[in-house]
């Protein structure tokens, strides 16, 4: 038996094989060939197949995300189609004998670094769609290698580290739980796992090695411990400790129905986060009172193109639904820094935490947004959704959206589809600009909900993602609660209602504190929702 010890992202047991997620990207050594014509045979083959697949992106793009967007597939097609990138290919593969997989890597590598060392910001940007473009003809020249880790029973997932996209697109109902050498508490995989209630650890370092690949394993979250090949001992041990955790589900479960309300009569509203259709289900299950974030990001993550505005209104019409009449928070992409979707194409960044993400990539590409907020406003006919608003830092912002907002319910109104003109729009406080400015902002929304995992990294400078930096990430530091109690006092100025959606909701050691500052919903991991309000009901502020 292997014990691997790590950080416990969430509390539950989970028994099954461990799977180590293999990284679609593939390594390109340096294979030589008989025969330079084949070669360039496949390479032509490849390259025409990737205009085709250019000219298809192009024609969706006009039609789903705007022509600033299409702009790009054009750019694109251009690159690939132009003597600068194929003749030295061809060259390349007479010249040295190579494949056509590899001169296509050297010749994108050596172009990519004649764009990124000029001096003009335009062609250094180039760089990129070189890498992306000889990317996509390596695909085509052999797709086998470029297939996607596929999970096929359930299983542990055991990684070095996992982005949030290729967390998404993995079979969810086949995850059992995940373990990973790297990994911060905050970091957008960790939320999934606590969002799907299933065991999680991060920060085992180097003990874990794939050699472990499709072994027998236990994880227990409880104590952030992996053992690989348990024994018998163990096995039992870890039975008894199921049950244990069972019994307390069952005392939780006992709380359904009943209402978050302290001794003394204080009321909360308790609503979980959720990022897809299965979260809002489990948070039915769990019996939360509405959803407090739902993360729309992930729509996009789990694509591999724009969803459009139909395949998005279907999806938040469902929530609307499912949630009956409760609340449905749904904030707007929040794509950037760790939240990547190739097809975005965003450049690469010196520090994309503070760069092109969340609501400045919305106010820059508005053909997105508006795709976005057209499929958001057609699904509030359908219940109670509101809209809200990610990484704001100005008033300006908000002055900007509401301006799109009405272009929108203009174009909805010609087109005469029906919708909430009510809605209720909010915004996230979640940088310490937002939180000083909060008194003003407050006359511009509805509502505010404090995102404190990102509050935290830019009030305490803390990158989120950043494991080694988690002794300096005191997500207690007075700095933080006084700007949450902040937040919270300029709302009520203003006679809106302030929640809080990020992880600091579910710290069941602040809950008494939030209750003190007056703050009027916590928006918490559905598997916290039962846990949260045993919390709230033990509670006597007086
Ligand atoms: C936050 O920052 O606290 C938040 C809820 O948003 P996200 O974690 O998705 O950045
Ligand atoms: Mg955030």
């Amino acid at each position: 038996m292997q014990i691997i010890k790590g950080t416990s992202v969430y509390s539950s047991i989970a028994d099954g094989p461990l799977r180590f997620f293999k990284k679609a990207s593939v390594e390109i050594i340096r294979n030589t060939s008989n025969s330079p014509e084949v070669e360039i045979s496949h390479f032509e083959k490849a390259k025409a197949l990737a205009m085709e697949q250019l000219d298809d992106l192009y024609k969706k793009a006009s039609k789903d995300a705007g022509d600033e967007i299409a702009a790009l597939f054009e750019v694109h097609k251009m690159m690939l189609d132009d003597p600068d990138f194929y003749e030295p290919v061809i060259n390349m593969i007479n010249e040295q004998n190579v494949s056509a997989e590899y001169a296509v890597d050297e010749t994108s590598k050596e172009l990519s670094e004649v764009f990124s060392s000029m001096d003009d910001a335009y062609m250094k940007e180039r760089s990129a769609d070189i890498l992306d473009i000889s990317k996509r003809v390596q695909i085509a020249l052999a797709p086998e290698k470029h297939q996607p880790f596929i999970l096929e029973t359930p299983s542990i997932i055991a990684a070095d580290d996992l982005a949030p996209s290729e967390t998404i697109q993995l079979e969810k109902h086949l995850i059992l739980g995940f373990v990973m050498m790297e990994g911060s508490l905050n970091s957008h995989t960790s939320i999934l796992a606590k969002s799907m209630g299933i065991p999680a650890i991060i920060g085992t370092g180097t003990t874990l090695s794939p050699e472990y690949d499709n072994k027998p394993a236990i994880l227990d979250g409880t104590t952030g411990t992996l053992y690989i090949e348990p024994d018998d001992s163990t096995v039992a041990a870890i039975g008894q400790k199921k049950e244990e955790l069972n019994n307390e589900r069952q005392k939780l479960e006992a709380l359904k129905g009943l209402p978050n309300i302290t001794k003394d009569g204080r009321e909360i509203k308790v609503y979980a986060n959720a990022l897809d259709l299965s979260g809002i289900n489990t948070a039915l299950e769990n019996d939360a009172g509405g959803i407090g974030l739902f993360r729309s990001e992930f729509l996009y993550l789990e694509n591999t193109d724009y969803p459009s505005e139909q395949e998005q209104f279907e999806v938040y019409k469902k929530a609307a639904e499912q949630m009956k009449g409760k609340k449905v928070i749904i904030r707007t992409l929040d794509i950037g820094a760790d939240k990547q979707a190739p097809y975005f194409n965003l450049p690469a960044e010196e520090n994309p935490a503070m760069g092109m993400r969340a609501i400045r990539i919305c106010l820059t590409r508005p053909e997105v947004f508006k795709t976005q907020l057209r499929a958001l406003y057609r699904a509030s006919a359908f219940g109670d959704i509101a809209i809200m608003f990610p990484m704001i830092t100005g008033t300006w912002e908000i002055d900007e959206i509401k301006k799109i907002i009405t272009e929108v319910k203009e174009s909805l109104k010609q087109d005469n589809i029906e919708f909430n003109e009510d809605a209720e729009i909010g915004i996230m406080i979640e940088t310490p600009a937002a939180v000083i400015i909060s008194e003003e902002l407050a006359k511009m929304v509805q509502f505010f909900s404090i995102g404190t995992n990102d509050l935290t990294q830019y009030t305490l400078a803390v990158d989120r993602q950043n494991r080694d930096l988690e002794r300096f990430c005191d997500t207690h530091h007075p700095a933080v609660l006084k700007m949450i109690e902040m937040t919270v006092r300029s709302a009520h100025k203003a006679g809106i209602w302030c929640g809080i959606c990020g992880e600091l909701a579910s710290d069941l050691t602040l809950t008494e504190t939030f209750l003190h500052m007056g703050v009027d919903e916590l928006s918490v991991s559905a598997g916290m929702v039962l846990k949260l309000r045993d919390k709230i009901r033990s509670l006597d502020l007086s």
